[in-house]
Formats: C-alpha cells, sequence, structure tokens
C-alpha cells in the first residue's frame, strides 16, 4: 500500500490528533506574558504535500503567534538576498546547544558560532534583511513570510506589545552582538522588528503550508508561487536539522530525521524534503521551549508514513 495516499494521510493523522487530544503535560511559555494567556487546549494539524493537497484536523484554523519558527523564513530570506557564504561568515552556523535565549552561547565565542535560529543569531539576521530604515525592513520581512504562507499575515497586537514592553533580555543580547561587530543595524531597531516579526499569527494550517514551501524546493505548493531558490532551501534545512528545537535538536533529529523548528508560542513545523511539510499547533511546552504535543505527532506521523529519510528499506 502507498503510505502516501489520500486515504492513509488522513487516517494517520486522525489517528495521531485522537492519541494525543488528552495529553495534559506541559505548560504555555509565561515569560512573554500574553502567551500565558493563549487557549492550551488549542490543537490543530496540518500537512501540505509538495504536490498542493492539504489535509487537517482538530483546531487548524486556531491563531498562535509564529515565533521562532519566523526564523527559519527570515534565514532564508537572508540566504536569498545575500547568498549562503554571508550567513555563515557573519552569523554562523553551528549549534550553541544552549537554550535559545543563551547569553552564554553568544559570550562563548564573541559572538562567533551561533546559528540563525537562535535568539542571538535571529536578530542578527533581521538585522542583515535589505530596506534603508526598520519600516522598509519589517515590510520585506512581512512580504516574505506571507509568501511562505501563501496569505498576507497580520500581528498580534497583544503579544506584539507585551513582549515589546519587556524585552531586555534581547535587547542586551542585541547590543552585546553589536559590541562584538556582530549585528549589521541598530540594536533597539533590530530587536523590535524580530520582536514584530514573532508576533505574526499563523495557524497550524498556515505553518504547513510554509514548511512545504521548503519541503518543494521554494515554490509555495498551493500558490505555485516560487518564493525562494532550491540553493536556498538547501542551505536552511540544514540548520533546521541542528538548531531547529534549540538545546533539543539533537534528540529530535535523532528521532524524526527531519529539519524541524519550534516556536514559543506553541508550533511546529517539519519538513520531509521532497514530500510534505507539516505543521502543528499546541501551546503547552516541555522544558526545552518545545511544544510537547507537537512533538508527540509530528514523531507519530513520521513513522506511519515511513517519512524519515534515513529509513531506506
Ligand atoms: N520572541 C521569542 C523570544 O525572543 C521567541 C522565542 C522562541 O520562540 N523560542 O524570546
Amino acid at each position: 500500500a502507498n503510505v502516501m495516499s489520500k486515504e492513509n494521510i488522513e487516517a494517520v493523522l486522525k489517528e495521531a490528533y485522537s492519541k494525543f487530544k488528552d495529553v495534559k503535560e506541559g505548560k504555555n511559555a509565561d515569560y512573554i506574558k500574553e502567551l500565558a494567556n493563549v487557549d492550551p487546549n488549542i490543537f490543530g494539524i496540518a500537512l501540505v504535500t509538495t504536490d498542493g493537497k492539504v489535509y487537517t484536523i482538530g483546531d487548524y484554523n486556531s491563531m498562535v503567534s509564529i515565533q521562532s519558527i519566523s526564523k527559519a523564513f527570515v534565514m532564508a530570506q537572508i540566504i536569498e538576498e545575500d547568498g549562503h557564504q554571508a550567513i555563515q561568515d557573519k552569523i554562523g552556523v553551528d549549534a550553541t546547544g544552549m537554550r535559545f535565549n543563551s547569553i552564554v552561547a553568544v559570550e562563548e565565542h564573541k559572538g562567533q558560532e551561533i546559528n540563525p535560529l537562535v535568539n542571538p543569531g535571529a536578530i542578527a539576521a533581521t538585522s542583515m534583511v535589505k530596506g534603508n530604515d526598520s519600516v522598509a525592513k519589517w515590510e520585506s520581512i512581512l512580504a516574505k513570510q506571507s509568501e511562505f504562507a501563501g496569505r498576507t499575515l497580520s500581528l498580534n497586537k497583544p503579544v506584539y506589545i507585551s513582549e515589546a514592553s519587556d524585552n531586555l533580555r534581547n535587547q542586551a543580547i542585541a547590543h552585546l552582538l553589536f559590541s562584538y561587530g556582530r549585528l549589521y543595524f541598530d540594536p533597539i531597531q533590530s530587536t523590535d522588528i524580530y520582536t514584530k516579526q514573532c508576533a505574526l499569527n499563523v495557524s497550524a494550517k498556515d505553518l504547513a503550508v510554509m514548511s512545504a514551501t521548503l519541503a518543494n524546493g521554494g515554490v509555495n505548493p498551493v500558490t505555485k508561487k516560487k518564493v525562494v531558490s532550491p540553493e536556498t532551501v538547501m542551505y536552511t534545512l540544514p540548520v533546521m536539522a541542528t538548531a531547529g528545537l534549540y538545546d533539543d535538536s539533537g534528540i529530535w533529529f535523532y528521532n524524526s530525521g527531519l529539519p524541524a523548528k519550534s516556536g514559543v508560542g506553541g508550533g511546529i513545523i517539519a519538513v520531509c524534503p521532497g514530500k510534505f511539510g507539516i505543521g502543528v499547533v499546541s501551546p503547552p511546552l516541555d522544558a526545552a521551549g518545545n511544544s510537547l504535543k507537537s512533538q508527540l505527532v509530528i514523531k507519530y506521523v513520521v513513522e506511519k508514513l515511513k517519512a524519515n529519510p534515513y529509513l531506506i528499506q
């Protein structure tokens, strides 16, 4: 039987949904105050194939803030604008092995040997986006994230205001990077744009379309629009594989074989190159800051759809 048949994909998503629906472990992020108020029972799953078929179950239209998942797509935007060498030279592409907002990770190598998928490297990536001022940079990021999603994304204002008014740690990280010559725009403005980018509202379905665009070599399989080049995707996915789930990236990759990216809003995407992208939303997080149920769902789906690329039968 073809594991990627319509019937099988629908059955597997349904099984995953009912198997994990009642899991109650984990806790919403609360260091960003507004995230503590998000309904912890939101549970949405979406899978989009590279030929543009959309499969959904549960609260697949419920919105949460994208948070760190945006980092993968800003990374792709920088590679598209400046080439892959620029990321390697000006930010780094090494896993830090530390928490996503680690200051030690910056200090350790004087702002070097980090990557665009943890806060310091992500703020640096945001500072590199082309644009003459912060408005132009923000509009460019918004446009690119929206192209990946296939619709114009909008800002979750309460989340943005909540984080922007309580953002000293990320501002400190930005200033520290700037002091090492590893931030490429004003630290306060770079942090502000980064905070906005993290506050974009997305559903599980949006996340699945965004990850399916990576799975499809940079062409959005739903809108058919070319968002980035295949080479850009080729350089984005390895960093998702090594650093997409913060300090649990190793255990994630060991168990799934798929490049992925999480966000503290509760979303996770995973990319099965050439086949599909999956997006899952469930706000309660584990100790590393990754959505607990989203991980369970994706691991289950990967196993049932035989989607681990290292499974050679
Ligand atoms: N905006 C969040 C922060 O900077 C994003 C973190 C995350 O999703 N891990 O802390």
